[in-house]
């Protein structure tokens, strides 16, 4: 049963640009022009109109974008819950800037050991991740640790554990690599299983819905968990809406300031009408668009999900 009739949730892309270029990502090949603050503004409005709960800077690297200051505040004074991901590589420059306007902040984390994570990042940003955390706390901030499982780097979540967690009082977020287009590797079974040990964990976040789901084979078009295009709205660094989701990026269409009434147009709707029924939805497993898909239909689903949910609200408190 649908709970929820409108998206909940914003992916706003900034820019896809990035000072990285990780391995199970392309976002950083792609040229990319930086949202202007007029449209942000306008769209802003327009999405509290339709709805959504929590706005998403994301990108590429947001913090790349020198105004994002300004978005997350604008954000913020309309009652949004804004969240960003960073590499940590601009935190220790920007950090004064945004303080107080990200409610949810992530810093990406690959490994335990600085030339693994720098490996995987190619750049060498494992000491910014750690200046980052010291810097944040320092001015009142409850960061979270984006900790990316792959194949190669399962083995280290109980370092992770013990030293961001168990020492820093960080919430360790683990996020299952995903593949998606011929970019990436989806994590094996063996370890997707042996994940599950940790979806209980204090301090951890992790989906145990969502893992089941990657345990059945992701997405299926003929029954598809896959609520991406009513439940998120994606806008792209040129401003314009794209669906059904950023990753398979059927279509797109210039906003031109009338985000809510293109959202509700025939063409729009139509593709809406489509999510995670496209060829392209088979098998996929990209949590970014799960996770709000599971928080809008009252389901099994749901019920795992809000576990997780509120175990994060709660430690997020219990640890700030
Ligand atoms: S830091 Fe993020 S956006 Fe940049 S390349 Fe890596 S995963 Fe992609
Ligand atoms: S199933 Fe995956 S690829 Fe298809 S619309 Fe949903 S998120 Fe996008």
């Amino acid at each position: 049963m649908r709970l929820i009739n409108r998206p909940v949730l914003c992916n706003y892309y900034v820019t896809y640009r990035c000072n990285a270029s990780c391995s199970f990502c392309d976002i950083w090949e792609k040229p990319s022009p930086y949202i202007q603050l007029e449209d942000v503004v306008k769209n802003l409005k327009s999405l509290r109109k339709m709805g959504v709960r929590v706005v998403d800077f994301t990108g590429g690297e947001p913090l790349l974008h020198p105004e994002l200051h300004l978005f997350l505040a604008e954000a913020k004074s309309l009652g949004f819950i804004t969240t960003v991901t960073t590499n940590c590589l601009l935190y220790p420059k920007r950090a004064h800037q945004l303080a107080g306007l990200v409610d949810m902040l992530h810093f990406s984390l690959d490994s335990v050991d600085e030339s693994l994570h720098n490996q995987s990042r190619k750049v060498e940003c494992f000491s910014f991740v750690q200046r980052s955390i010291d810097l944040a706390r320092s001015l009142g901030e409850k960061p979270d640790i984006l900790f990316t499982v792959t194949d190669a780097n399962i083995w280290e979540i109980q370092e992770a554990y013990e030293r961001f967690h168990c020492q820093k009082g960080l919430i360790l977020i683990l996020n299952p690599i995903f593949a998606y287009q011929s970019v990436g590797n989806d994590l094996g079974k063996n370890n997707l299983q042996e994940l599950r040990k940790w979806t209980k964990k204090p301090g951890v976040y992790l989906n145990s819905a969502f893992l089941d789901l990657r345990l059945a084979g992701g997405n299926h078009v003929s029954n598809p968990v896959c609520r991406a295009g009513s439940s998120t709205i994606v806008i792209s660094p040129d401003n314009k809406l794209v669906l059904p989701c950023y990753h398979l990026g059927l279509d797109s269409f210039p906003i031109q300031g009338e985000l809510e009434s293109l959202w509700k147009s025939e063409k729009v709707q139509e593709l809406v009408a489509l999510e995670g029924r496209h060829p392209g939805c088979e098998g996929c497993t990209i949590n970014c668009y799960m996770e709000p898909s599971m928080a809008v239909e009252l389901n099994k689903n749901w019920w795992m999900s809000l576990g997780s949910t509120v175990r994060y609200s709660l430690e997020k408190w219990v640890y700030s």
